[in-house]
């Protein structure tokens, strides 16, 4: 069975990859950091085929060792301090763990290496909000990068040096930059999961209002499910390479907020929404789209679920989730 060894494997993407993995036969190792991180347990609850290797991204000598231990096929680094808005108050660690956590990363695949005839394979998740005050749109693999956040910098940093390491050691190193994904594993700090999971707490009257930034801000939303499998392609491929994975299409904030409250019934949601300049981040990215031809031409990876999709599969989640914390039956 081919072994893939996956940092990050309790956020959002470590868990859909991990499932998609073993959904592919693969065996499955997710790095897990901390002494007593309560969500290991939660995602072993649901993935008990998931083999545990302890390990932190600001350790090097922990990630030989768990890469020596996994003997993965495939490296997945989806580890990150990966909340923009924690950035800008921990600039510092985001740089070390975002940004110097890929060099490390790839150190320990580039040292444990792998069997001469099948070296390890390697995908970093490099991010759209390197384009932030964006050069061209759509934005695509050429376009020049212009971060606005701590966290933008620090994926610029892992993005380069997955390059430079690509072309000095020969790596099978590539970077998907993939623009904004979302779904029901979405951590609640986030824009989409803190807005479908308020319009569930809402329907429900578990909460009065939800207070949000600014809602002209407009992303390319996707579906999680759906990159992740693009992540898996770009390590398939005969050369390694770089990938702009997005949907080619832009929502705004209120747009999301319109359609999470349409799917409760709830047409005027303008009394539920208060905004505050606190959530204004200190200079906002430009209008982000992806051009995913790229992607699409040599991978022929294209996403399933439509922006509808994925916000109502999101609210349906959060109204159960919520239904049976406050034990109200739908
Ligand atoms: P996420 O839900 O925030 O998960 C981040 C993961 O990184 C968690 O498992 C966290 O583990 C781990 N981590 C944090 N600090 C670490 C450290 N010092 N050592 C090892 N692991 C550490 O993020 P996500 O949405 O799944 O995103 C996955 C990756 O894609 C991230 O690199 C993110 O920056 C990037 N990305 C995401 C998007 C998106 O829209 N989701 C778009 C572009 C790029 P703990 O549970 O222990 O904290």
């Amino acid at each position: 069975m081919p072994r893939a060894f996956i940092t990050g494997i309790t956020g959002q993407d470590g868990q859909h990859l991990a499932q998609f993995l073993h959904d592919q036969g693969y065996d499955v190792y997710g790095m897990v950091k901390g002494q007593s991180n309560p969500r290991i347990a939660a995602v072993l609850e649901e993935m008990p085929f998931i083999e545990t290797v302890p390990g932190d991204l600001a350790d090097l000598p922990s990630l030989v060792k768990a890469i020596e231990v996994s003997q993965p096929d495939e490296v997945y680094n989806l580890g990150a301090i990966s909340f923009v808005a924690m950035s800008f108050n921990q600039a510092e660690l985001t740089a070390n763990i975002t940004g110097l956590g890929v060099l490390r990363m790839l150190e320990a695949v580039r040292m444990v290496g792998g069997a001469e005839n099948n070296p390890i394979r390697f995908y970093q998740a490099s991010s759209s909000e390197m384009f932030g005050k964006v050069r061209e749109t759509p934005q695509t693999e050429a376009t020049p990068f212009h971060p606005r956040s701590p966290y933008g910098c620090a994926k610029v940093f892992g993005h380069d040096i997955v390059v430079n390491y690509r072309e000095s050691y020969d790596m099978f190193a590539c970077s998907g930059i993939l623009f904004n994904h979302e779904g029901p594993r979405r951590g609640i700090e986030f824009v989409t999961r803190k807005v479908t999971n308020a319009v569930a707490r809402i329907k429900l009257g578990l909460q009065q209002e939800i207070v949000l930034g600014n809602l002209d801000s407009k992303r390319d939303w996707g579906y999680a499910g759906d990159y992740v499998k693009a992540m898996w392609m770009m390590l398939q491929a005969d050369e390694p390479d770089d990938y702009v994975i997005a949907t080619g299409q832009t929502h705004s904030i209120e747009d999301l907020v319109e359609r999470a409250f349409a799917e409760v019934g709830i047409e005027d949601w303008r009394p539920y929404v208060r905004q505050d300049p606190k959530f204004f981040r200190p200079a906002e990215v430009d209008l982000l789209i992806g051009d995913p031809s790229k992607a699409k031409r040599e991978l022929g990876w294209e996403p399933d679920v439509s922006f509808p999709e994925l916000v109502s599969m999101m609210v349906r989640n959060d109204l159960e989730i919520e239904a049976k914390k406050a034990g109200i039956a739908l």
